[in-house]
């Protein structure tokens, strides 16, 4: 594995660790010619995902691109690193058993946010505010009536609901990427 700091095709494993679950193999790099330390991660790959996006160009799919999407909306929430990894684990799963070779973005979309809206409230308002690309605050308030109905007990919905659209407007942490830069 080459260096990703000098480039340096001479690293060496330091340590390989498996997952507790068996999903995974980690292990610590070594880069010989600028000491650089890295990890990496080696799990089952059942076929090639390509992306439909929906501008109808078709790239591999990347499963870094989509575990950062979800980390972001994920950020100060109580879930941690290893639940967001088994998510994606999943949404990886899913994507490879479906018989097709080519999903679309929108598909990865729908299990993503399927998943974060059971698990917690503010990182699925975040993730769906950036996939449905809300022009206007008009928009927003529009699904928030829509999920308020869909996901949330009347009483405690107003609280959340106000509190997560504070951190989706306010919090500058949680850059609104473009819809097709999520996965
Ligand atoms: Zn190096």
């Amino acid at each position: 594995m080459r260096c990703p700091f000098c480039a340096s095709p001479d690293t060496q494993v330091k340590d390989s660790r498996v997952a507790e679950d068996g999903s995974y193999i980690k292990r610590r790099r070594f880069c010989t010619e600028c000491g650089s330390r890295f990890t990496t991660f080696e799990r089952v790959q059942l076929k090639d995902i390509m992306v439909k996006k929906s501008n109808g160009i078709v790239v591999p799919f990347e499963r870094e691109k989509l575990l950062n999407s979800i980390k972001i909306a994920c950020k100060k929430r109580p879930i941690s690193d290893e639940r967001i990894d088994k998510i994606v684990s999943s949404i990886q799963r899913q994507l490879e058993t479906t018989g097709e070779g080519e999903v679309s973005s929108r598909e990865i979309g729908s299990l993503a946010m399927e998943i974060l809206s059971s698990l917690d409230i503010v990182a699925y308002i975040r993730f769906a505010s950036v996939y449905y690309n809300f022009d206007t605050k008009d928009d927003f308030s529009k699904f928030i009536e829509k999920i308020k109905k869909e996901v949330l007990d009347e009483k405690e919905s107003d609280e959340v609901l106000t509190k997560s659209y504070d951190k989706c407007s306010l919090d500058t942490d949680f850059s609104p990427a473009k819809k097709d830069e999520l996965f």
